[in-house]
């Protein structure tokens, strides 16, 4: 039986599955890669270089996250049960409506290069995938193999001793496999992290499909900073020291890492930047990386009207002027700075920007009612005095933001990740022993729903 073949077998299985065992099957996951920590580690730095002390918090955050989503399907909010009654007195007559979210079947999981755990074979896709019934299909990322490969054993020996059905999980690993992964007629959605452009790729083939389906696609983003003038001057040196430990985060390797901040000209910030850099970078990721990492910094250096300010372990430029040509992302540790006049050219300029994962703001105690409108239409997460590295999974968690930054409107962090991969349907006139326990009058799953138009 092939992995598709498997994963349709075991769709119908996970379909009538309760949040119970389902949570069972994400708590034994969690804790079997707890248990494997010690082992995991040490290959994954192999690996990826990312350190030993970053990949064990990374461990804890994906376990932590497998745990979220387990308690968060019991509490039952996320089916988004809605009732409402018959009215025959309302303008047309309402029937009897019930509407739920069921999942939508097999999905495809891109993992990414950079999070070996989080979001990786056992990482967030996955887990939200998982948890809300769906069988689950990694790609694995060929920066990472090996422990693409033990992390799929540990995951598989979980979810059988768990008691899920064979099927409900699989791994396949190469170029080929990856692209047959999102043409396959069984699967029902595909969810990617990754580069702009190998997300497009995948993403133009989920839509060519004879029967189309959603990708959810997490890309590459710049993920602005605005300092204003009176920010700079109260606090320039105090930012520049955070902007410098944000964008060398990991070697600069995070898709949230700020790749374009606008300055005040002669800001505090610029004079103060170069000394808070690190003396020396950590290997980068991968050859692949580390090879684009070196195009994307040649490429902006030689940009007409970009200034080389420091071109070390960390780079630093800098431009008096942004054209569309800055706003591609350079995956590594570089920072452009952008340089405005005054607020008018500020404002100006902000409005070439695209969309991003996360746009920050860095303000004194002046107005920002021309700023903030403009950083809302182009991120998903907009941050005040903060770094934009860090994201907290949680449910009020948003991470995703208009193209080319994500292909959907939805998050792929935090529990409301869940809803890439269910579908509502609606219910008339239904017969209650028909219904899903989630609809039936008396809610015996005694989860929150919405009844004629009041949550209760
Ligand atoms: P990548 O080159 O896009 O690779 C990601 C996956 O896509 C790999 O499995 C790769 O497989 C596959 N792939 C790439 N191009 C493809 C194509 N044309 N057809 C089919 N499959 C293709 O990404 P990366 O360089 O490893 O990762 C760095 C990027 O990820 C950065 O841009 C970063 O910002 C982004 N990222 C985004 C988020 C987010 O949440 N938005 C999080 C982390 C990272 P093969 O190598 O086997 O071809």
């Amino acid at each position: 039986m092939t992995v598709y073949e498997a994963a349709a077998a075991a769709f119908p299985t996970l379909l009538t599955s309760t949040v119970t065992e389902r949570a069972g099957w994400l708590r034994a996951i969690a804790d079997a890669l707890d248990a494997a920590v010690d082992e995991l580690v040490p290959l994954a730095d192999e690996e990826t270089h990312l350190g030993p002390t970053r990949l064990r918090g990374e461990v804890s955050r994906t376990t932590g996250q497998l745990r979220l989503f387990a308690s968060a399907i019991v509490e039952g909010s996320y089916l988004e049960a809605t009732i409402d009654h018959a009215d025959p007195t309302s303008t047309p007559p309402r029937p009897d409506l019930r509407r739920m979210l069921r999942p939508l079947g097999p999905v495809a999981v891109y993992a990414a290069s950079n999070f070996p755990f989080a979001f990786s074979v056992a990482g967030g896709d996955t887990a939200s995938a998982l948890a809300v019934g769906c069988p689950v299909i990694v790609k694995a990322h060929p920066g990472h193999p090996r422990l693409s490969r033990l992390t799929a054993s540990i995951v598989s020996g979980a979810l059988e001793s768990a008691g899920a059905p064979a099927g409900t999980f699989a791994l396949v690993e190469g170029y080929d496999e990856g692209v047959a992964l999102v043409q396959h007629s069984v699967i029902a959605a595909a969810a990617f992290t990754g580069s702009v452009a190998g997300g497009r790729a995948l993403f133009d083939l989920a839509a060519a499909r004879p029967d189309p389906i959603p990708f959810f696609g997490e890309l590459g983003s710049i993920n602005p900073v605005v300092v204003t003038e009176d920010a700079d001057r109260e606090n320039g040196a105090t930012l520049a020291a955070g902007l410098a430990a944000s964008f060398t985060l990991g070697a600069g390797q995070f898709c949230t890492k700020p790749g374009i901040v606008f300055v005040p000209r002669d800001s505090v910030l610029e004079r103060s930047l170069e000394e808070q850099l690190p003396p020396a970078r950590p290997l980068l990721l991968n050859d692949a990386i580390a090879s684009g990492f070196e195009r994307g910094r040649e490429r902006l250096l030689d940009l007409p009207g970009v200034e080389t300010l420091v071109d070390g372990p960390a780079v630093v430029a800098a431009t008096d002027s942004l054209s569309h040509d800055m706003l591609t992302e350079v995956f590594g540790p570089l920072t452009l700075l952008v340089r405005y006049a005054n607020r008018v050219e500020l404002v100006e300029t902000l409005h070439q920007l695209e969309g991003s994962l996360t746009a920050t703001l860095h303000a004194g105690d002046e107005s920002v009612d021309d700023l903030l409108p403009l950083l809302e239409s182009i991120a998903g997460r907009v941050l005040f005095a903060g770094w934009p590295t860090g994201v907290a999974v949680a449910w009020a968690q948003h991470h995703g933001g208009p193209w080319p930054s994500t292909t959907s409107q939805h998050t792929s962090v935090g529990v409301t990740a869940v809803r890439r991969f269910l579908r509502p349907i609606a219910y008339q006139d239904a017969p209650d022993r028909l219904l899903p326990d989630a609809l039936k009058q008396a809610n015996p799953l005694g989860i929150p729903r919405r009844v004629d138009g009041r949550i209760a």
